[in-house]
């Protein structure tokens, strides 16, 4: 499942065809990630408008076109965004491909667990603006985070990170690293953490995410040697601030890691 970072990757592949005319669209309409979606409509409105520009908030990103149109992705489990030269000729799993003169959109999906939507309007779709406020947003507070903890008093902070409509974008690696940092342990159930605790959440999840997109989302390389990230892929991998074994566990249906020195 692609988190913040790589969602962010992705969405800058199409700045390739900023500002530029689109003359011709390939799509595979009858596929179930184009649900919900006129794409004959879309093949048909598409040539002619220009792509003026696009924005991530989690998963979800939006395409903004002139003529009032709009293309919402959202990449599911194994849907990717890159830019081909012209002549690029679709294959199997490129279910949307926007052709301009200089180069092709690519949108592919080999398991089609992502999504397509196409929007038509002044205003971006209601689905967009009802979205939560991104982890890096100002509108995404201390008190958002107490409130939503109080709220899911009984789960265990781990599951609660994963949460989309309270943490959008933060995906596994990211939990595991927010938590370290903040010194929780993941299997802490919501309700048990002072306010002390929950601002720490709150800090290290907007650290987190901003330094995600600092470099991962740049060219998709590693988070800084001293994040949490490095140990936690490695099957014996050790606490970077004491050298402790790491223990794992499943908790929310996720394979987490922890160091059970640091972390209480
Ligand atoms: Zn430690």
């Amino acid at each position: 499942m692609p988190e913040l970072a790589e969602v962010e990757y992705y969405r800058k592949e199409w700045d390739a065809g900023l500002r530029r005319t689109i003359t011709r669209v390939a799509v595979h309409a009858e596929k179930r990630l184009f649900r919900g979606g006129d794409m004959t409509r879309l093949a048909a409105q598409m040539p002619g408008a220009k792509l003026l520009g696009s924005e991530a908030r989690a998963k979800q990103m939006l395409f903004r076109f002139s003529r009032d149109l709009w293309l919402g992705v959202h990449l599911g489990m194994t849907g990717k965004l890159r830019a081909e030269p012209p002549d690029f000729a679709p294959g199997r799993h490129d279910h949307l491909v926007l052709f301009q003169k200089s180069c092709a959109l690519v949108f592919t999906d080999p398991r089609m667990f992502g999504r397509v939507l196409f929007h038509e309007g002044r205003q971006p779709p209601a689905w967009w603006t009802a979205l939560p406020p991104a982890v890096t947003a100002p509108e995404f507070t201390p008190e958002l985070v107490r409130a939503f903890l109080q709220k899911r008093a009984r789960l265990a902070v781990k599951a609660a990170l994963l949460v989309q409509s309270a943490f959008p974008g933060v995906g596994n690696w990211m939990a595991d690293e927010i938590l370290w940092r903040a010194k929780i342990v993941p299997g802490a159930l919501c309700g048990t953490l002072t306010k002390a605790r929950a601002a720490a959440l709150w800090r290290e999840a907007r650290e987190v995410c901003n330094g995600a997109l600092a470099t991962v989302a740049v060219d998709f390389s590693d988070p800084p040697d001293d994040w949490f990230y490095h140990e936690r892929w490695s099957p014996d991998g050790h606490c970077p601030r004491d050298g402790s074994a790491l223990r794992t566990a499943t908790i929310g249906g996720r394979t987490t890691r922890w160091c059970p020195r640091c972390q209480r």
